[in-house]
């Protein structure tokens, strides 16, 4: 059936500006790492795109190897984009990145401007789309020169096809030589994509710090912890098709006795709010106001709509926040 976007797409979500730009990202923002690949059933992912966008959320964030296999997230995105969205471009901010291995030989991994730019035109083909909204450098690459990386950025703004360019797990002084290589060359670093949930707090050692001070914006992957900060796992054991289950990226032995009691406790402190413990860590992400959006994954619609429920949520006390202090360390 066509699908008719929602009328009220716009009444419940929550923007945020990225750094000093003009850019206004969803709090919340949908990730295609997982669950889009030729694993899941395309009426899986179409659900959960649809449902997406009905909610407000503009930000859909994929990289060229999202899969299984590498490039499938990409194209299933592309089918989907071609049936349903394609109306709705213009409200849309669709992200890609290039960094990690790709395709095999010296130029389908790393930081090079051959790698970048080569798989950039590869992710628009598969993808169906003129431009991406931002172009991402995945990971800094220490043995690229970072002029290299950031000018293959602005090779993609300059020539239409990103409008933006970011950078993804850089750590805080790659983050500000990124920033003032890019603010040089006329084309700035909209956002600094980095892993933060309250089970991995490591931006708060430093990388926080430089995308405050450069007035850019953190935008933070797996603030689920991949599905741990949930109820997928309180029982103690892995349920079939979760991600655990797969055991790829969440092995199982992530999930011990410590980390258990570890979870239920913040279950609980979610249960006092009238919060799942998945809402209550998509609240905590958000309460610093550097991030300006979290990235979730999510398998089915009902996940998407309990994640997307966290912002009706009142702001953490400061209690809580000593508490949850308490419990991540
Ligand atoms: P999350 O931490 O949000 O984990 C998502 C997973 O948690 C889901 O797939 C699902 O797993 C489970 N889940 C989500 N919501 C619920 C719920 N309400 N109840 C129960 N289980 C739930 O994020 P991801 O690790 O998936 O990362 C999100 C996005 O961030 C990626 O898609 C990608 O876009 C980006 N990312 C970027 C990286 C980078 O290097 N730049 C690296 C990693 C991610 P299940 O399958 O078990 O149902």
């Amino acid at each position: 059936m066509t699908y008719l976007a929602a009328d009220d797409r716009y009444s419940s979500m929550t923007y945020r500006r990225a750094g000093r730009s003009g850019v206004l990202l969803p709090a919340i923002s949908l990730g295609l790492w997982h669950n889009f690949g030729d694993t899941q059933p395309l009426e899986v992912q179409r659900a959960v795109l649809r449902r997406a966008f009905d909610r407000g959320v503009t930000h859909f964030d994929l990289a060229n190897n999202y899969g299984p296999p590498y490039g499938s997230a990409e194209k299933n995105f592309g089918t989907l984009y071609a049936q349903d969205f394609r109306p709705y471009r213009d409200e849309l901010f669709i992200a890609s990145k290039a960094g990690y291995d790709m395709w095999p030989g010296p130029y389908g991994d790393g930081g090079s401007r051959k790698y970048l730019l080569a798989s950039l035109d590869q992710s628009l083909s598969r993808m169906g789309l003129d431009y991406v909204d931002v172009f991402y450098s995945h990971r800094y690459d220490p043995s690229t020169p970072l002029e290299e990386t950031m000018g293959a950025l602005d090779t993609a703004v300059r020539s239409g096809r990103a409008l933006y360019a970011a950078i993804s797990n850089y750590p805080a002084e790659q983050h500000r030589e990124a920033v003032a290589i890019l603010r040089e060359l006329g084309t700035p670093v909209l956002l600094n994509q980095s892993r933060y949930s309250i089970l991995d707090r490591g931006v708060e050692d430093a990388v926080l710090d430089a995308v405050g001070e450069t007035q850019t914006s953190l935008i933070a992957y797996s603030p689920l912890a991949q599905g741990l900060l949930t109820d997928r796992y309180l029982a103690g054991d892995v349920p079939v098709g979760s991600r655990m289950s797969v055991g790829h990226f969440l092995k199982e032995e992530a999930l011990t006795g410590a980390k258990l009691d570890q979870l239920r406790a913040l279950a609980k402190v979610a249960e006092r709010r009238g919060q799942s413990l998945a809402q209550l860590a998509l609240s905590w992400v958000l309460r610093d106001d550097r991030v300006v959006s979290v990235i979730i994954g999510a398998s089915s619609v009902a996940q998407l709509d309990q994640n997307l429920d966290a912002l009706a949520a009142g702001p953490l006390t400061a209690e809580e926040l000593a508490e949850i202090d308490a419990l991540s360390r």
